[in-house]
């Protein structure tokens, strides 16, 4: 079966399994992952004729990564974002792209992928959605992934996945939230605003959820989130759950993690909820 006919996991887990084969064979760190070596040697691994031959930094305003191919269509480049300062998210970018190029490149010759494809996670039939799950595989396993968190969840445990993987602190963020059965909620803000947020599934069926999308949500006033004088909580504190969440109990208390990010100017919030708690509005109980 041609991978462009798998789902995103499996088809990363081909592609890994293949590349693990050549680690065994050559020696070296199976993490992170060699992104490059893998988009390059692909088409050779499935005995494909349009390879990708270039990946490259390129000026290109209002995207992050590209992925297209000549007239002939007998190779593909991927290009990314120079002005990308983190490497986290170049591999990202470029994972992201490799996926289209597994999964839709008989679709497409032309894929241009902007800062909001790269975390739109969800979603069955969206092609983004589609390539980051590939990349999320590709990059961190989740067999991997799942044995090294195994233990108390903050920004040291998520920090050293993030080195591990070679991913930015969101994707681990993501990735976690992606199978936890934890209720818990990334919120990314900007100047006292949400600028994106996603939830675990657990937590979205609890009523624990942001609506960002074309909507303007101020960052509750309590929320250490918005303690100017605390650039960081990496293991977290104990917050009201109202004060996020208003019709949660009133006794209940979450935990909420925070960091400042300089490099992007936004702050990072994880909340973690407690296992039976309950956030509509109409509450069922
Ligand atoms: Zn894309």
């Amino acid at each position: 079966m041609e991978p462009s006919e798998l789902a995103p996991p499996k088809a990363a887990n081909l592609l890994h399994r293949a590349s693990g084969l050549f680690h065994q064979a050559h020696g070296g760190n199976r993490f992170p992952v060699d992104i490059d070596v893998m988009a390059k040697g692909a088409a050779e691994l499935f005995g494909w004729k349009d390879p990708i031959t270039t990946i490259e930094p390129v000026n290109l305003p209002n995207f992050e990564g590209m992925l297209a191919t000549n007239d002939s269509k007998s190779k593909w480049m991927i290009a990314y974002n120079e002005s990308l300062l983190s490497p986290g998210r170049i591999r990202f970018t470029k994972a992201h792209e490799l996926g289209h190029y597994m999964l839709h490149r008989e679709k497409q010759s032309e894929f241009r992928c902007s800062k909001e494809d790269m975390f739109t996670w969800e979603g069955g039939k969206n092609i983004e959605a589609e390539a980051d799950k590939f990349a999320s595989h590709l990059l961190m396993p989740l067999d991997d992934f799942r044995s090294q968190m195994n233990g108390d969840i903050n920004f040291d445990s998520l920090g050293y996945c993030a080195d591990r993987y070679g991913v930015s602190l969101t994707a681990t963020i993501l990735k976690w939230l992606s199978y936890t059965d934890e209720k818990a909620v990334l919120v990314v803000s900007k100047d006292g605003f949400m600028d994106w947020a996603s939830s675990s599934n657990a937590a979205k069926k609890s009523g624990a959820y942001f609506k960002t999308k074309n909507n303007v949500i101020e960052i509750p006033e309590k929320a250490l989130a918005l303690q100017d004088n605390i650039k960081e909580e990496r293991l977290g504190t104990k917050t009201a759950a109202k004060i996020w969440f208003p019709h949660a109990d009133s006794d209940a208390d979450l935990k909420e993690l925070k960091i400042f990010s300089e490099q992007y100017d936004c702050t990072l919030s994880l909340l973690i909820l407690p296992k039976h708690i309950d956030c509509w509005e109409n509450s069922r109980y």
